[in-house]
């Protein structure tokens, strides 16, 4: 067995917190019915309208993939098509999950500084084309926090609002890492949804500490008609539903979801605060959530990797990503700059540089 060091691969690296590993053996004592008829998914629903502070419809699906591309199918029909960002994790990292369960809907791309888009973007692309040959825009999908590490305003969530309602178009919102983002912002869930316009949400529980199960929060209630079909048909309907929804319960209860996205954050901010000192790296994006996106020498992530430290690095030569989860700590940041300074130091330059490219969000 493998012992247990952190990385700062992903947040998908790291276990289950306690909160939600309590709650899931609670949950496993006896018998419950099946399918979501259970007390802990009604209760996990209630924490989550309490949450957000309105009566939103909820789903819970067993993954992140499915979330988004059964919310975004849900917003419209086959011809139809969804606008986003370039980076984004429905474009870039689901296999075309969101085009395949919605019958051919289109994802749409767009570009915009440190993973964001804007409301000038959505209106150029929205008004390129308004023949019968182009996919017909229907909604847009922000991602909350970016896959870049940033993080929206509300402010500029209202903006992007007030553009999509002008050109009638629903708004998605991808928060695999929601709560790295709100955590961030230090706002009211709602200030970064309903509030902005957001009719959909993915909320991301298996980043934040949950071992499987991400929800699908409908705060525009008509969209969420027939949905618990759509997630029959695509497998996606739990038959121990509560093993899904009971981490939620923990999490949701005693705020521990924010807690655990704000340790996360405070590690990528020392871990930023660090590695921002060292004139050989290079920062890429501005740190605002659980992510340091930094660039080193090639030679240097060869060296790290050798000694034994996992990472991805998948924008551009030398571009890393260093994520932070719930359970990194202080010690694990100090060890991998300590690690960083002695190989500036110490490892040799003339290595050949493998092809490290794969992603792995
Ligand atoms: C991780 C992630 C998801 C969900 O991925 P799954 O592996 O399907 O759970 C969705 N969006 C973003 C931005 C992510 O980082």
């Amino acid at each position: 067995m493998q012992t247990a060091r952190r990385h700062f691969a992903s947040d998908n690296y790291a276990g289950i917190c306690p909160e939600a590993w309590q709650a899931l053996e609670e949950s496993n004592r006896g018998h419950a019915p099946g399918y979501g008829d259970d007390p802990w998914t009604a209760e996990a629903a209630d924490l989550l309208r309490e949450t957000f502070e309105m009566e939103c419809e909820v789903f819970f699906v067993f993954n992140g993939t499915a979330a988004n591309s059964l919310s975004l199918a849900s917003l419209g029909q086959s011809y139809h098509s969804v606008l986003c960002h370039e980076t984004a994790h429905v474009e870039t990292d689901e296999c075309g999950a969101p085009e395949f369960f919605s019958n051919g809907m289109k994802v749409l791309t767009l570009a915009g500084a440190d993973g964001k888009i804007d409301p000038a973007g959505i209106e150029r692309l929205v008004k390129k084309r308004s023949d019968v040959h182009y996919p017909k825009p229907r909604a847009v999908s922000v991602t909350q926090a970016t896959e870049l590490g940033t993080v929206y305003s509300p402010t500029e969530l209202k903006a992007i609002w007030a553009r999509t309602k002008q050109l009638g178009l629903k708004l998605h919102m991808d928060g695999a890492r929601f709560a790295n983002a709100v955590a961030s912002l230090g706002c009211k869930p709602r200030e970064v949804t309903w509030e902005a316009g957001v009719d959909v949400l993915c909320f991301g529980g298996t980043k934040n500490g949950s071992p499987v199960g991400d929800a699908v929060v409908f705060f525009n209630r008509e969209l969420a008609h027939e949905f618990d079909y759509r997630c029959k048909q695509s497998g996606q309907l739990a038959s121990k539903m509560r093993f899904l929804s009971a981490p939620w319960v923990g999490m949701l209860k005693n705020g521990a979801w924010l807690r655990h996205a704000a340790q996360a954050n405070a590690m990528a901010a020392l871990l930023h605060d660090e590695l921002v000192k060292l004139p050989e790296l290079r920062l890429m994006f501005p740190r605002q959530a659980n992510a340091v996106f930094i660039e080193m020498p090639p030679w240097l992530i060869v060296a790290l990797r050798a000694a034994g430290w996992k990472f991805y690095t998948f924008i551009g030569q030398g571009g890393c990503r260093l994520m932070c989860a719930w359970d990194t700590t202080e010690s694990d940041v100090r060890a991998f700059v300590a690690d960083v300074k002695r190989l500036l130091v110490e490892a040799p330059r003339d290595i050949p540089v493998a092809a490290t490219n794969h992603r792995k969000l």
